[in-house]
């Protein structure tokens, strides 16, 4: 749609729901009867926050947007892509255009909440309309609660009114693709390039975005096992909205449930973090749990970050996220119990670790699992299940598939010894936890 210069427009905001199909924000956007400017904003407060400047997560972004733009510039539309900070970058679009409304999705990150209700205010002291939609998850805020209306800490029955409010119309697809047309018709503009905002481009491959249903059909035999391809790896893609939240749920419905089971545990700890604000001012969900005394020594933490603890199961999985920015599951939780359990180092450590490496890194996710695997949490491993590392590789990686890839030496013997034996650090361990949770079980 072209718009006179006085015709008013709307805005549509691309944030973490990269992607034309299926968005939430951009369907209404798109049916608000006014041409749609598409923008995205490289956010300055975010970045200036990253210390390392090879982050593939900005070069994923970058990938992503430029995806976004090559389909915008194909029907003779153009994103708008900003680096700044978005206060400054709304003041700027409300003096170019005639805003009548902004649209975007939902965000429940705490910065994100904050931005948005500057973001807000500004557009109400000029009287341009806010209107954010629920796209990245099925079901959020307080759409799932217990009967008195209290929000769920425990995940099985939260699970079971989750399954039992599903129907076709939360997972049905928004057509955007009817309303293309009314983007708004401008020549296309240039992406800021990665350097030009201080990154550096590192080139790696990421993980497809294509749903391997080969992979969901058998998930539920194979996910524990980090030697198979047993797991999707969209966790990269459902983190950015390159794939819909809405289409995975659908499809895995009809091939399996113990894969509908993970999204679930997904829209899990965002409803936690919505209900429970202090999980992201980072304080234990179980406060008793705050009193605990790590121990906090740095040269162990070091030694953990290099994956040179002795346990091969642990350095395995810190190799693999080092470098290639993914930790399956089972070994996320292994190597975050070691941490937190054996070496008696802050779970906020190894999250804010995982922060800064992982690929698919989310907020409420990786707090979720760090409390997991630490027994902090809401619906925690209790503290005194305490995984042995060593069995762990036994039984989940019998044939040592995974520790030849990602530890080729571990079977020699020059091979690091185990930095703290296990029995002794399980007791000690129990000893700690037990004495800041009031429950000695020695
Ligand atoms: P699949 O096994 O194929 O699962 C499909 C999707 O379901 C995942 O992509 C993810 O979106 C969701 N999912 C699966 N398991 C979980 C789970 N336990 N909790 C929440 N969602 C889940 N997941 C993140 O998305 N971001 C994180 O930052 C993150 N940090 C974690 C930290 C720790 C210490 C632990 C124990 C788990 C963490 N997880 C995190 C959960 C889980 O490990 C990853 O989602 C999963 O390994 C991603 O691989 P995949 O895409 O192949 O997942």
């Amino acid at each position: 749609m072209q718009p006179s210069m006085q015709q008013p427009i709307s805005i549509f905001w691309f944030r973490r729901d990269l992607r034309l199909q299926d968005n939430a924000g951009l369907y209404h956007a798109l049916k608000s009867g006014h041409p749609v400017v598409p923008i995205f904003i490289f956010d300055k407060y975010i970045l200036d926050d990253i210390e390392v400047k090879d982050d593939r997560r900005v070069e994923f972004i970058h990938a992503a947007v430029s995806e976004l733009q090559l389909q915008l510039v194909k029907m003779g539309s153009s994103l708008e892509v900003y680096y700044g900070y978005p206060l400054d970058v709304f003041r700027d679009l409300l003096q170019k255009y005639q805003v009548n409304g902004v649209y975007t999705n939902h965000d429940y990150e705490p910065y994100a909440k904050q931005r948005d209700e500057g973001i807000f205010n500004l557009l109400r002291a000029t009287g341009v309309s806010f209107d954010t939609y629920k796209d990245q998850v099925i079901f959020d805020k307080k759409e799932v609660m217990k009967e008195n209306g209290s929000a769920y800490s425990v995940f099985t029955p939260y699970s079971r009114q989750w399954l039992a409010k599903l129907n076709d119309f939360y997972i049905q697809s928004y057509p955007t693709e009817k309303y293309f047309s009314q983007f708004y018709r401008q020549p296309a503009l240039p992406l800021p390039s990665l350097t030009s905002m201080g990154f550096h481009l590192v080139e790696m491959p990421y993980p497809s975005k294509d749903l391997v249903e080969e992979i969901i059909f058998k998930y539920g035999d194979n996910r524990n096992f980090p030697g198979s391809e047993g797991t999707s790896r969209l966790g990269v893609h459902l983190r950015f909205g390159t794939v819909s939240i809405r289409d995975l749920a659908r499809r895995s419905r009809k091939l399996s449930a113990t894969f509908l089971n993970e999204l679930i545990w997904r829209d899990f700890y965002q409803m936690v973090l919505w209900n429970f604000p202090r999980i992201g001012e980072s304080k234990a969900f179980k406060p008793e749990y705050d009193n605990i005394e790590w121990r906090n020594n740095e040269a162990e933490f070091q030694t953990w970050c290099e994956g040179n603890t002795g346990y091969p199961m642990v350095d395995a999985g810190i190799h693999e996220l080092n470098e290639t920015g993914f930790m399956h599951n089972r070994v996320r939780m292994v190597v975050a119990s070691f941490l937190t359990k054996h070496l008696l180092i802050d779970w906020r450590w190894g999250e804010a670790y995982f922060a800064q490496k992982l690929l698919d890194f989310d907020l409420a996710s990786n707090n979720g699992g760090w409390q997991w695997a630490c027994g902090s949490g809401c619906d925690a491993a209790p503290f005194f299940r305490i995984f042995n590392p060593t069995l762990q590789a036994k039984k989940f990686d019998p044939e040592g598939k995974y520790l030849r890839k990602w530890v080729p030496g571990f079977e020699d013997f020059s091979y690091p010894a185990p930095m703290v034996e296990h029995d002794f650090a399980r007791k000690r361990c129990l000893q700690v936890f037990g004495k800041a949770v009031n429950a000695l079980r020695v």
